[in-house]
């Protein structure tokens, strides 16, 4: 059995069935990486001891009849989220050498769960970015074209599970970090409703817009994930004690009836022609599965890029002020305190220090109520035109990102058009709603394309179902990119 081209649904049925053990898969997941991850670079830090002992620890459970979404399943993290024991670096090498003493409480999920832990992926810097060429480290390469980006700020999580280097992975969706990134890695990707998943122990960028999500190649993987890491923790005052759904039984495939609104403000100027093509044809099916269309609108949409890039870097400035070199990571020492502040904190990168210089001024006595204050108040706006789409339709479809996979610097000097990769994802952080990417098609050079499904708050098992119902009328989830490998041991089993 080729163990790594197994979905995580597969990878686990074969575990139940006795078909293989956790041990072998995290050992084939482990050889791969060793054969083909310095081409993607998606990992900055594997815990393989580590994993190897979840793995026998995991065989052992599953040997005495336990049962879990994750039991036994070899999951990658993106290296913002805390891991005892492991090197978490958030991209950035103010943090780098930082061994966090804890657990994120998702990593907790995870372990109580029994998933392996394989190790940490690439992220752009404090998750500031759309590429992972912002992480302080390296690029991460998309499997499906090596010179091109795999998206960002979650590519090495993305990249990771796209090239059967994990079978899920967790990473964090600010303004649409997972969901771009599956979209061009050809992946499911989930952002959770906001405080559906535990922010406790992730490294903060934007507090009120920070999120861990899932990502896995198909709906069920990703539903799988979720269902692991959702739920209430009091340790994060954001956190919604509300019951967690079982989300593999709304995997029904039956969208009769569903009402799905397309807002055509997310069909205009900068949208790739072959993406609004395959995103109206998937529109199209779904319609042909029962499903009902509605034109809505989203009239403040168009202020989203500019109301995020003032709250998001806002809460930035606020939140990395903690790094002085003190109390995490490397400390630089100068002549004297002041001096040393300096060196340390100039250890952040380009963008880093771009967004601390905008979100102090958007913060500063005397801009504050005309910058932060005024986005603030269209954010509001935002989150109303959700909520009144919402009493109209189930879901709202869209493209997830206006392009498929750019090349690795097109876009690395220009921060403005970096920032409008994220036009369609980073409305709906604004907002309470959730949203995952699903993948579409591909345009002419076998670039993958992601369409958006957006839903309520807390409705994750809805756009779960839409995209289910998709999938499987559809073959796309299925394709995988080739990767040159010819010493990959597991594939010569
Ligand atoms: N690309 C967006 C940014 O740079 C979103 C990042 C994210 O979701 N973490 O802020």
């Amino acid at each position: 059995m080729d163990l790594t081209s197994l979905t995580l649904t597969e990878l686990r049925h074969a575990l139940r069935t006795g078909q293989t053990t956790s041990a072998a898969a995290t050992e084939a997941i482990i050889n791969r990486i060793v054969a083909v991850d310095n081409q993607v670079q998606s990992y900055l830090t594997l815990a393989d001891e580590l994993a190897y002992q979840q793995a026998e620890a995991a065989d052992q459970r599953i040997a005495a009849g336990e049962e879990t979404p994750l039991l036994g399943v070899p999951v990658a993290i993106k290296d913002i989220i805390c891991t005892a024991g492991v090197e978490t670096t958030a991209g950035s090498k103010i943090l780098d050498g930082f061994i966090p003493p804890y657990d994120a409480f998702v990593v907790q999920k995870l372990k109580e769960a029994g998933a392996v832990i394989i190790g940490k992926t690439n992220t752009d810097e404090f998750a500031m970015g759309s590429s992972t060429e912002n992480s302080a480290f390296f690029t991460t390469r998309n499997p499906w074209d090596l010179r091109r980006v795999p998206g960002g700020s979650s590519g090495g999580s993305a990249a990771a599970v796209a090239a059967q280097l994990a079978y899920g992975a967790l990473g964090t969706d600010t303004g649409g970090s997972v969901r771009q990134p599956a979209s061009l890695c050809n992946l499911v990707g989930l952002r959770p409703t906001y405080g559906r998943v535990s922010r406790w122990g992730v490294i903060a960028f934007a507090s009120s817009l920070d999120q861990v999500a899932p990502f896995g190649r198909t709906v069920a993987d990703c539903a799988a994930m979720l269902q692991v890491v959702a739920g209430y923790d009091p340790r994060d005052s954001t956190s919604l004690n509300e019951p967690v759904p079982d989300y593999a039984a709304a995997l029904t495939g039956d969208i009769q009836g569903l009402k799905i609104g397309v807002p055509e403000q997310f069909f205009g100027n900068g949208l790739n022609e072959e993406v609004a093509q395959a995103v109206r044809t998937a529109i199209d099916k779904l319609v042909g599965l029962g499903a009902t269309i509605h034109p809505i609108s989203l009239p403040h949409i168009r202020y989203a890029l500019p109301v995020y890039y003032l709250i998001a870097p806002a809460e930035a400035s606020a939140n990395l002020a903690r790094y002085d070199g003190i109390r995490y990571g490397p400390q630089i020492n100068g002549d004297d305190l002041l001096d040393s502040l300096k060196k340390t904190r100039a250890l952040f990168g380009p963008e880093v220090k771009r967004r601390i210089m905008l979100g102090s001024y958007a913060l500063s006595a005397g801009y504050y109520e005309a910058y932060y204050g005024k986005a603030q108040k269209v954010r509001t706006l935002i989150t109303r035109d959700f909520k009144e789409a919402f009493t109209q339709v189930d879901v709202i479809a869209t493209p997830t990102s206006p392009v498929t996979a750019f090349r690795i610097g097109e876009k690395a000097d220009d921060p403005l058009s970096m920032y409008l990769a994220d036009i369609y994802t980073l409305p709906l952080n604004l907002s309470a709603s959730c949203g995952l990417s699903v993948p579409c098609g591909f345009d002419s050079q076998g670039l993958p394309i992601g369409l958006q499904l957006m839903g309520d708050t807390l409705q994750e098992a809805t756009i779960l179902k839409a995209a289910y119902a998709y999938e499987q009328a559809t073959a796309w989830h299925k394709r995988l990119p080739v990767l040159q490998s010819p010493s990959s041991p597991d594939e010569e089993e």
